[in-house]
């Protein structure tokens, strides 16, 4: 079968012919229909996770068809249309135990503990636990958008956020994740000030249903311009770009008692970043983190996605074939582009 296979960090990936995956007796092969591309896969190229052994096959936003089942499958069958979250569980550590299959602590990933979905098929371990049937009215390039930022996003905002009608929300950070929860925090009928340094990106967030936006670039005083939209603070605040810098505004623009919650990832130079623990104390402030979304909380989604409440699609920005991908992905880190990018031919 072919793949996007890259055989050192940093190095040239190429589209080789590999073997074809066998199923564990708790896992399934996937048909890859659909696979987006994220700055993760990007991440993954460069070296930063230590969970990657080369030669490796990256890509972890996916959706296709079941085309063969291991023995002790029950829940699908070959042929069911499936996507899936980033986070595959175990099953029977405690954090599964309790329902937190997204912070599993023998977690997989496809696309870094394992080979992913930039290729034609892809195993997956423990399915019955970890697949998401689809509804025939979503199609793939949709579905596999919601299986690392829209989900992120969507915890965010209605899980650790707990973001209520009429709230307002800041969104730090105008890319996949922020442009996810500006939508979800909208269906929710909460009041989005959007923040971000692109114009053309606030131009879309406002098309997906915020009231406000900034461009950062052009304010001297951010955290009280949303401190005076918000009357007083938001309720919940979002650093969906994850930087030092908008990590800090967050946790600041936050009224007494509000949310912030870190959905952008924090890696190198920006992983331990300031925090102002002085206003954190004084105004009981929560800071809280989102990592993905456990398998069985995805007919929520689905469901407002079906009743047009939610529309992921409006993040597809373009789709291409996995020969072209070869070539985007080692420039992922400069896009400037602020919807997603999916490979459906391969
Ligand atoms: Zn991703
Ligand atoms: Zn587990």
């Amino acid at each position: 079968m072919k793949a996007a296979v890259f055989e050192e960090f940093k190095g040239n990936i190429q589209i080789n012919n590999v073997p074809y995956p066998t199923p564990k007796s708790h896992g399934v092969v996937i048909k890859i229909k659909a696979t987006g591309m994220c700055l993760s896969d990007w991440h993954a190229w460069q070296g930063h996770d230590s969970d990657i052994i080369l030669p490796h096959v990256p890509g972890h936003e996916l959706a296709g068809e079941i085309v063969e089942i291991g023995k002790d499958i029950k829940n699908f069958k070959i042929g069911d249309r499936v996507t899936v979250p980033f986070v595959s569980g175990c099953g029977s550590c405690y954090q599964c135990n309790s329902g937190n299959h997204q912070v599993c602590d023998n977690q997989s990933q496809p696309g870094f503990t394992h080979w992913g979905s930039f290729a034609e098929y892809m195993a997956l371990n423990h399915a019955d636990l970890n697949l998401v049937k689809l509804p025939d009215e979503i199609t793939y390039e949709t579905a596999c958008i919601l299986g690392c930022r829209f989900i992120t996003s969507f915890r965010a905002v209605v899980e650790q956020g707990g973001l209520k009608g009429g709230e307002f929300v800041a969104v730090h950070g105008c890319g996949g994740v922020g442009l996810s929860a500006i939508m979800i925090a909208n269906a929710l009928g909460a009041q989005v000030i959007a923040v971000d340094i692109n114009d053309k990106t606030l131009k879309l967030a406002k098309e997906l249903g915020a009231i406000e936006t900034i461009n950062s670039k052009n304010s001297k005083d951010i955290i009280g311009e949303i401190k005076e939209l918000t009357k007083g603070g938001a309720h919940v605040s979002l650093d969906a770009l994850g930087h030092q810098e908008t990590c800090f505004n967050s946790i600041s623009n936050l009224r007494k008692r509000g949310k912030h919650i870190q959905v952008g990832l924090m890696a190198g130079a920006h992983k331990h970043p300031q925090i102002p623990m002085d206003k954190v104390i004084a105004d009981e402030l929560e800071i809280l983190g989102s990592h993905g979304m456990q398998a069985y909380k995805y007919h929520e989604i689905l469901e407002m996605i079906k009743t047009g409440k939610l529309t992921p699609d409006k993040l597809l920005e373009k789709t291409i074939s996995l020969e072209e991908s070869i070539a985007l992905l080692p420039e992922m880190n400069k896009f400037k582009s602020s919807g997603v990018t999916v490979i459906n031919s391969f």
